[in-house]
């Protein structure tokens, strides 16, 4: 952890699924969850990691005498192969490697470097009605970088978000409302042993995180949306009764994609989940009018 700087692992341009108008999302790398349909593994190390694109690979060899663990082989049957459990994460093949194929994922950035890169498509802010959304990974996790970028983005005049799961410390989720607009809130499933056993977290603190915030700040609520899963009628009509409670504007259903399958071999790691899938398109639409029918605007995706 660097204490100056924020772990970052993207910064998206040109995104229009995470919040009103074309923003800029920056991604921070780091999360207490270990969501089973998680598509973006990448993000939930509170380091940078080692990602592999086997197909960028040419057989070079290089890589293999970068390697001090000595987890890196190539053999003519297998070609350059990684043994995951002798890596340390130390990150030296990537320089070696020059075509590509062994990335880092994850850079620690400033304050002032981050918000140069967002800068670059003000334009595109100011006439969408965009801005900036800092989601993660867990945001939080990084607070008080979180809470100096988006101040730095407040003093400029651009319309700030927070993308969170809100599993986090209160004070932390207070400091950083201090310079948000809008918080898109993300909800799982609120039944917390359900949550527990998809994310690893139960979902208490999450709940009365909501409720506070919603007092403060307005709020979008957002769920991934999985079959068999969080998608019953009965789930979907207890989350808009929490969301007219709460003053939400707004419920997104994110219907699950497979972003995470392809990605967590490329980690090292087997991919949790592998028979999740998204509700049928029919069942979606019956849900979002469940929602809508209790005055709630829903939109599906985004
Ligand atoms: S250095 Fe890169 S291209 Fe060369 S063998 Fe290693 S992974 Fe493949
Ligand atoms: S990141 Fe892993 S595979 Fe790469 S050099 Fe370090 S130990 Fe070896």
């Amino acid at each position: 952890m660097n204490n100056h700087k924020g772990l970052i692992f993207d910064i998206q341009r040109f995104s229009i699924h995470d919040g009103p108008g074309i923003r800029t999302t920056v991604f921070m790398k780091g999360c207490p969850l270990r969501c089973l349909w998680c598509s973006n593994p990448e993000s939930q190390d509170f380091f940078p990691n080692l990602m592999v694109r086997d197909i960028n690979c040419k057989g070079c060899g290089a890589c293999v005498n970068a390697c001090p663990q000595g987890a890196i082989t190539m053999t003519q049957a297998e070609g350059r192969k990684i043994e995951w459990s002798r890596c340390d994460q130390c990150l030296l093949c990537t320089g070696a490697c020059i075509y590509h194929s062994l990335n880092r994922r994850g850079s620690y950035m400033e304050v002032p470097d981050i918000v140069q890169e967002i800068r670059k498509d003000e334009g595109f802010y100011r006439n969408s009605g965009g801005g900036v959304t800092v989601s993660g990974g867990e945001a939080l996790w990084q607070s008080e970088i979180v809470a100096q970028l988006l101040a730095a983005c407040k003093a400029e005049g651009m319309h700030t978000a927070l993308d969170t799961t809100g599993h986090s410390s209160w004070e932390k989720l207070a400091s950083v409302l201090n310079f948000t607009d809008l918080v898109l809130f993300d909800v799982k499933h609120l039944d917390s042993g359900a949550h527990r056993r998809a994310t690893g977290v139960g979902n208490e603190q999450i709940l009365e995180n909501l409720v506070k915030a919603a007092k403060k700040k307005r709020i979008w609520i957002r769920m991934p949306l999985i079959a068999g899963f969080n998608d019953s009628e009965a789930h979907i009509q207890e989350l808009t009764a929490l969301a007219k409670r709460n003053g939400a504007e707004k419920i997104s259903l994110l219907p699950y994609h497979e972003g995470g399958k392809a990605k967590s071999p490329q980690l090292g790691r087997i991919y949790p989940y592998p028979d999740a899938v998204a509700p049928a398109e029919n069942h979606i639409h019956r849900l979002k009018d469940i929602m809508e029918k209790e005055g709630i605007v829903v939109s599906i995706g985004s």
